[in-house]
């Protein structure tokens, strides 16, 4: 086909992907779905781009995965820096490698979207893994709000899924929304925990302990006793909370990532949490779940772009805070004052 160099170049959100770019899409499912690296490694890059160009060419190819995607136990794991979230996914990933999986992780860092610098992103974390071809290791999207980095990460699970990893790991760090995002969007949620109180205590009150479908603690080795101890209480705090599933009671296990013991038994828990849900029907409604609120997600955001977008509102918005915030106008008043902006300029 012949594009004439004349032509006004087309509106963004108007892009329709040129004869080019549709080969190289087609190539990147293509490729993706033989379990090439570097297509799986484009296609995520893909996903991340805040082009809007791209953001439509990313989807369409998200669509023709979509079919191979759904097939891996998606494991969450989440924890305070330090307490050795990178050594332990490591060791099981080493011992999943070894067992025959295909292992990927990614993470969801929200330090990087805050600060632009990150907890979680450092090159020489997981150097083994790393290093093999079973592995796939991914770190978080750097850009934009939570929101955004917990989509970007959760399309790049799909995509990992139709290359063929059948284990994701999604690795967040201990502060709340991270973790709401990544057991959101995952199958069983693990919490590591450091064998003292203090560490109880910050995951009792950020209510990470209510997301978790098994507690471990690690760096057992340090203290046994200490651990034996941190796990006793742990078990009593977890009665107060209402279980997650009343099909499943919470483990609290012990681990040494450095020293690689106790990973299997987390595995074991975190297969024997998988045939009991499927076993109630759990999973798959959770699942379920998990997409259809990511889709309300979607559209509460398009609802706020396009609020946000519009020029009816626009005109008004400014006068209208200024009356909400000096108390002349009430707040349910000016909502549907603006909503009703919104409806009018697109029935005009
Ligand atoms: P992350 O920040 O949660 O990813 O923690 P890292 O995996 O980077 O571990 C932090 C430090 O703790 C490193 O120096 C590890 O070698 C050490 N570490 C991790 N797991 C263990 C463990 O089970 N026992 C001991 N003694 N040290 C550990």
């Amino acid at each position: 086909m012949h594009h004439s160099v004349h032509q006004a170049p087309e509106m963004p959100h108007m892009h329709s992907p040129s004869v080019q770019e549709q080969q190289i899409d087609s190539a990147l499912v293509a490729g993706v779905l033989a379990g090439q690296r570097r297509a799986l490694a484009k296609t995520i890059t893909l996903i991340e781009s805040t082009r809007s160009d791209h953001r439509q060419r990313a989807d369409a190819v998200l669509e023709h995965l979509m079919p191979h995607a759904g097939q891996s136990i998606r494991v969450g794991i989440s924890g305070a820096p330090g307490v050795g979230k990178s050594t332990f996914i490591e060791a099981l990933g080493m011992d999943l490698i070894g067992m025959g999986h295909r292992v990927a992780v990614l993470a969801i860092d929200p330090s990087s979207s805050l600060t632009g610098g990150s907890i979680l992103g450092d090159k020489t974390r997981m150097e083994l893994l790393s290093q093999r071809m079973e592995a796939f290791i991914r770190p978080s999207p750097a850009r934009g709000a939570l929101g955004g980095v917990a989509q970007q990460t959760r399309e790049a699970m799909l995509v990992c899924e139709a290359a063929g990893f059948d284990v994701i790991i999604i690795e967040t760090v201990g502060v709340g929304q991270s973790e709401i995002a990544a057991a959101g969007m995952t199958d069983v949620f693990v919490v590591l925990q450091l064998p003292n109180a203090g560490d109880d205590l910050q995951a009792i009150k950020k209510g990470i302990l209510e997301l978790a479908d098994m507690v471990v603690y690690n760096k057992a080795d340090i203290d046994a006793r200490a651990a034996d101890l941190a796990c006793g209480q742990m078990r009593s705090a977890l009665h107060m909370l209402r279980p997650v599933s009343k099909h499943w009671s919470v483990p609290v296990l012990q681990t040494s990532a450095l020293s690689r013991t106790g990973i299997k038994a987390v595995w074991d828990a975190v297969l024997a949490h998988q045939a009991k849900m499927r076993e109630v029907g759990e999973f798959d409604a959770k699942r379920q779940r998990q997409a259809l609120s990511w889709m309300w997600a979607l559209v509460e955001q398009g609802l706020k772009a396009q609020f946000q977008a519009n020029a009816a509102v626009a005109q008004t918005l400014n006068a209208t805070l200024e009356r909400v915030a000096n108390g002349s106008l009430s707040p349910t008043t000016a909502a549907s004052y603006l909503l009703g902006c919104l409806q009018k300029s697109k029935t005009d």
